[in-house]
């Protein structure tokens, strides 16, 4: 009698953000991409109402990698998206200077701007003769690096209000990507008030032209179920995991399914949460990890904003936000015409919002001509926002992915992997996850006929 092998179980991919969408598009085998929302995209995903356009704050897509420029070519038309240089301020003192701001100091009042050289160059001083330690807080690392003045009036009282409590835990390890070092002559130079162009790692990004960075999960879904329909189901959560028996519980579907790899890109302690017999020092390790996340609004204006910039850092604590965005300043189609449509990242996490606060300072920092400009404001909440590099990042997480590539089950993408990632770099994670995703597969299937 001629036997049917059954065919084996499909890869499950959990979490349709783009680490989860871009890990589906690039399997050869078969594969279930289940989503606990009703629409894809996780943090890349973006709202409309009465003509206006908003992402989870700004969503400005920087591509390096071959890999990522190819994923896009493939999925969009070539005129889909813009290439934007960027134009971005911070407000201090009252005064608005470019981006960033260690090389700008031109326009700021000279007793900062002096305190400000005069400590860098302490600084340098410092790290030449070898008299400085390696910094071990993130508020160190600020002060060693471009002195006591810069870090006094930008980094710290900024990141103070971006990281809210956690600031005091922060380490110096995430930085050194994200914060451009300019050269001495270029601070003394931006102190004069000559242009430093194109400082830091994302001097122009590319934006959908029609508006919405969701035009790429969305792009990237279409793909999936063009080639093979069925694959993403949306509105089924992740419930329970079952390493040993390599098989998930899945909402809305009675039985467990089987997997012949597991991909998750869940945020990781949702992930250990959910699995059953995890041993205690997995445990402990998730329980280690920290995050925050913020609120900010979505704010419609009728009036496009005086300030052409498309986002502004705003280190002051007498302001109740510390980051502000334009989408429309960087791409029209964002808002209706003469409108415009705007970010608000509030440093308060909790309690009533101060609205009339919010519109006196927008128009301080040039975002609003006038209060009376605002046309509609919703409040929205980030929970996964930035993981927390603190001592306990390094090791909870090498534990735990460890242990999880032990069981099978690779955890990636920005809260998968539990670090600070682009969106270029979740989809990379995305690409590799489904090359390992392929030979864990393979591996097991021979050893399972061996
Ligand atoms: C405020 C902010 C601003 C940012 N700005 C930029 C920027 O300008 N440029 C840039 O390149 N990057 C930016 N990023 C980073 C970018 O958003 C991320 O790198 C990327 O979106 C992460 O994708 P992901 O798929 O790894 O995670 P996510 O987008 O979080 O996707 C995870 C998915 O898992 C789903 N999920 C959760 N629980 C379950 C469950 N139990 N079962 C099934 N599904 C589940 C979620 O609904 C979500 O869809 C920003 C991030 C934030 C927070």
């Amino acid at each position: 009698m001629l036997r049917m092998s059954a065919s084996p179980p499909p890869v499950v991919v959990l979490g349709a953000g783009l680490t989860g969408l871009a890990a589906a598009y690039h399997l050869r085998t078969p594969c279930l991409l289940a989503e606990r929302e009703s629409i894809v995209g996780g943090h890349a995903r973006s709202r409309r109402r009465q003509g206006h356009t908003f992402d989870v704050t700004g969503h400005w897509l920087h591509l390096r990698d071959p890999r990522t420029r190819r994923l896009l070519a493939d999925i969009s038309p070539a005129d889909a998206w813009v290439e934007v240089e960027r134009r971005t301020s911070i407000f201090a003192h009252g005064a608005r200077v470019p981006y960033p701001f260690q090389a700008n100091l031109h326009g700021l009042p000279l007793e900062v701007v002096r305190e400000c050289l005069v400590e860098f160059i302490a600084a340098r001083e410092a790290a030449a003769v070898g008299a400085q330690g390696s910094p071990r807080t993130f508020a160190e690392f600020a002060e060693a690096r471009f002195g006591r003045g810069i870090a006094r009036h930008f980094f710290v009282p900024y990141n103070r209000k971006l990281w809210g409590a956690a600031f005091d835990r922060l380490d110096a390890s995430w930085v050194d990507r994200y914060v451009p070092t300019p050269s001495v002559s270029q601070v003394v130079g931006g102190a004069l008030g000559l242009p430093q162009e194109g400082l830091g790692y994302n001097a122009r990004f590319l934006y959908p032209r029609a508006g919405g960075i969701d035009a790429l999960p969305r792009g990237l879904s279409a793909a999936i179920e063009a080639r093979a329909p069925g694959t993403i189901r949306r509105g089924c959560a992740a419930e329970e995991v079952d390493v040993r028996g390599r098989r998930v519980k899945l909402s809305g579907q009675a039985d467990w399914q089987p997997y012949s790899a597991l991909i998750s890109t869940l945020p990781l302690p949702e992930l250990v949460a959910r699995i059953a017999d995890v041993p205690a020092e997995v445990r402990e390790a998730a329980a280690a990890l920290r995050w925050i996340g913020w609120r900010y609004l979505d704010l419609a204006s009728k009036r496009p904003a005086p300030a052409d910039y498309h986002w502004v850092y705003v280190p002051s604590p007498a302001l109740p936000f510390f980051r502000v965005g334009v989408y429309s300043n960087a791409v029209a189609s964002m808002a209706p015409r003469g409108a415009s449509s705007l970010y608000v990242e509030l440093s308060d996490r909790a309690g009533p919002v101060d609205l009339a606060a919010i519109a006196e300072g927008l128009v301080e920092v040039g975002a609003l001509a006038e209060r009376g400009d605002i046309a509609f404001t919703d409040l929205r909440e980030i929970e996964y926002a930035y993981v927390v590099f603190d001592d306990d990042h390094g090791p909870a997480t090498a534990l735990l992915h460890r242990w999880l590539a032990s069981v099978g089950v690779r955890s990636c993408g920005r809260y998968g992997a539990w670090i600070y990632n682009s969106m270029e770099d979740s989809m990379i994670q995305g690409i590799e996850a489904a090359a390992w995703a392929t030979t864990w597969s393979t591996a097991q299937a021979q050893g399972a006929g061996r």
